[in-house]
């Protein structure tokens, strides 16, 4: 779907590329970072950044620090981010918890919350997945009993990306065992911070540390924390996962990823003894380029879908699976390509850096290769590709 711009439009999308081109001038290196390679502190930066200049939070309602900003304005924004090859924002607060907060959260919640998530000072991540409680979310055990104007938490849970770095976390507990298990689930926002609270980490292919277990001991977490309704956590829960899975489709990290692809095949080109055959690549980077488009296509069809329609609420499900699909055979073309070359561009060290003398590829390559090993992954997370295709053909198709 193409987009034909009107005149005010093209003012717009020449203000974001300005604001871009000025962030992040050629040659910066936060340029194609993606969470999983950002440390921190660059990921708190950039968050900073987008704050200032009032687009921290694109999709929140104005009043609480979003925008006013009509659909094709956020395609064209997110269309130049991905052009500006521009650094991740963290999902978990802007993308995850902030909505919900704002959508079910108290006055006093939005209040303590939502300025640290907008200015990028606090970070979140999302206790959902437990130990034999993932695709079965609703299994949940981790339990919050009421107690005076506490609730005390007691359980663990796994998987949680960036706990180590987070200072709340977002959870799923469980406050009663009556009627169906969805039926008895609370969402709760927990001090990192809090006595009782242990973060192990887990260390995944790529030899990084992204993941964590979470353990609670009878936690203490004033009630005031809860989100909405206690037990009507699910609903509060589902909404969530919607805009978890349209972003982990990642159409803009798509698009710089078979950029990335091209740069390293011309480097190949000029310097490797032998170098992947150009009729191949060619053959590839064209079959990927047309899924990556037919991907564009059903973004900008959720983008754009009517309200009640139901298809911003569907969508996102075949996105999540053919996107992360496509990340990793990007990948997998990634590695054919570099070959043995490979093992000379992945540092172990975390977060490779480019330094000014470098040119683009040397700093891109080590994070294809942490990127592809770490997309071994994203068919799994928020939801696997199984899943997906089982509530598609349930639900859409009506098998
Ligand atoms: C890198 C990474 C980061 C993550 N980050 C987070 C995080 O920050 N916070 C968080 O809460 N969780 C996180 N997760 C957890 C993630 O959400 C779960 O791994 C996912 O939901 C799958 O659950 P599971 O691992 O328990 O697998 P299981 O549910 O046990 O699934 C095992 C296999 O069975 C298949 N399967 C299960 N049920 C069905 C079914 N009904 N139909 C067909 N096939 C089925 C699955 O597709 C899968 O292949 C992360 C996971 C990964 C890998």
């Amino acid at each position: 779907m193409d987009l034909e711009l009107k005149p005010e439009e093209l003012v717009f999308q020449k203000e974001v590329r300005d604001w871009f081109e000025t962030v992040l001038p050629e040659g910066h290196d936060m340029k194609g970072k993606t969470l999983i390679t950002q440390t921190k502190e660059e990921t708190s930066w950039w968050q900073s950044q987008l704050h200032e200049k009032g687009w921290g939070a694109v999709g929140w309602p104005l009043e609480d620090g979003g925008t006013t900003w009509s659909d094709p304005q956020k395609a064209i924004f997110q269309a130049e981010a991905a052009r500006a090859q521009s650094p991740h924002q963290s999902p978990f607060g802007i993308t995850m918890v902030g909505p919900v907060i704002c959508a079910f959260g108290s006055p006093e919640l939005k209040a303590q919350h939502l300025p640290s998530i907008l200015d990028g000072s606090i970070n979140w991540c999302q206790g959902y997945s437990e130990p034999g409680s993932g695709s079965d979310l609703a299994s949940l055990r981790t339990t919050a009993e009421r107690d005076g104007d506490d609730y005390v938490v007691n359980g663990q849970k796994i998987w949680t990306t960036l706990a180590h770095w987070a200072e709340w976390i977002f959870c799923l507990v469980r406050t009663s065992n009556e009627g169906k298990p969805q039926q008895g689930i609370s969402f709760l926002l927990i001090d990192m911070n809090s006595p009782g609270i242990e973060v192990k980490p887990i260390y995944t292919i790529d030899g990084a540390h992204h993941l964590n277990e979470v353990y609670f001991t009878d936690v203490r977490v004033p009630a005031s924390n809860l989100v909405g309704e206690e037990n009507e956590g699910w609903t509060y829960a589902k909404f969530l996962l919607g805009n978890e899975r349209a972003g982990i489709a990642g159409t803009g990290m798509i698009r710089n990823g078979l950029e990335n692809l091209k740069n390293v095949h011309d480097y190949l080109n000029e310097t490797a003894a032998e170098s992947y055959q150009a009729d191949a690549f060619e053959r590839r980077h064209a079959e990927l380029s047309v899924r990556a488009a037919a991907l564009e296509t059903l973004e900008n069809r959720a983008l754009f879908a009517e309200e009640g329609s139901g298809e911003g609420l569907i969508l996102p499900l075949p996105m999540k699976a053919l996107g992360t699909e496509l990340q990793q055979d990007m990948g997998d073309l990634a590695y054919d390509m570099l070959g043995n070359e490979s093992s000379i561009f992945y540092d172990s060290e975390f977060a490779p850096t480019a330094s000014d003398n470098e040119p683009n590829y040397r700093s891109q390559a080590p994070m294809m290769t942490h990127t592809m090993l770490f997309n071994r992954a994203s068919t799994i997370f928020g939801g696997t590709t199984e899943v997906q295709k089982g509530i598609i053909s349930k639900f859409v198709l009506g098998l």
